[in-house]
């Protein structure tokens, strides 16, 4: 229904160009609640008037809102991997309390490693700069936001292979806690091809220390995903990428045991579990 609405406004917003028609909302076809860390929630609001953007908020969380008409907008919050079971998560509408959920568990093993060198453990203070600079370059380019394309609720996994490391792993090195698995691992042999998941627009690409050769998608609205550890990158910067297209090779480059595919996917700048984006997700 949502859908067909989409297509039904886009068609509008075309044959309506340069006619002054100011409607210029965002139009999104979003995936399904799925309310736990690392999840995202997905909240119709209804309202006697009109609805802006600025008269929502979700006490300090980014989030995403569509509007269906004057009545209706769709709220979308993407929820970080910090928050936590039971947490709750309140809409506001105009100051009010409009929707209120607590969140599911949702279970996330952790994984354990011993390394004996230390120089594998911590990278060398020579490197630090570098590293630096690439998690800013990184972070700039997930919290991209344009209006390149409506939000699309379907992915395809980028690869054929086997899912190795899935997201939100709660990592250990030596005993110690280290940063979340915030992608999904998806393992294939060096040189298998790499697909889009889904129409976007090359914003960034590079040799980075930890990543390897690694490319990132603006998808639209805030949707933004990035694949990590190629052989090598076929696509280049501000290409627009069909569904489907080759994006490049799996590899083995950056701080990596083998060759596998970093799949990150994250909304207006929060990574989120990929999985529910993919057509077959039988987790929602
Ligand atoms: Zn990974």
């Amino acid at each position: 229904m949502r859908h067909s609405y989409a297509i039904l406004i886009s068609l509008l917003t075309i044959s309506c160009a340069g006619l002054p028609y100011t409607y210029s909302d965002k139009i999104c076809d979003f995936p399904e609640s799925n309310p736990y860390p690392g999840g995202l929630i997905n909240h119709t609001l209804v309202a006697k008037t009109n609805i802006s953007e600025k008269d929502i908020n979700v006490e300090g969380l980014k989030f995403l809102s569509c509007k269906e008409n004057n009545e209706i907008r769709n709220v979308l919050v993407p929820i970080p991997l910090s928050k936590k079971e039971g947490d709750e998560i309140n809409i506001l509408s105009e100051g009010k309390t409009v929707y209120s959920v607590n969140l599911q568990n949702k279970f996330y093993r952790e994984s354990r490693i011993t390394i004996q060198n230390q120089n594998l453990v911590t990278p060398p203070k020579s490197m630090q700069e570098r590293i630096s600079k690439e998690y800013f370059r990184g972070q700039a380019a997930i919290n991209t936001f344009t209006n390149f394309q409506s939000l699309k609720k379907n992915m395809s996994l980028p690869v054929d292979g086997i899912i190795s490391s899935e997201f939100g792993v709660r990592r250990f090195i030596n005993g110690l806690p280290r940063n979340r698995h915030i992608g999904l691992d998806i393992a294939a042999a060096e040189g298998t091809a790499v697909y889009s998941p889904s129409k976007g627009k090359v914003i960034l690409t590079g040799d980075f220390f930890y990543k390897g050769n690694v490319i990132y998608l603006d998808h639209g609205n805030g949707l933004i995903s990035s694949f990590s550890h190629l052989n090598s990158i076929s696509v280049e910067q501000d290409q627009i990428i069909q569904a489907g297209e080759i994006l490049g090779y799996v590899g083995s480059t950056g701080r990596v045991t083998g060759p596998h595919l970093h799949w990150e996917v994250s909304l207006m700048g929060v990574p989120i579990n990929p999985e529910i984006f993919l057509k077959t997700n039988q987790s929602m």
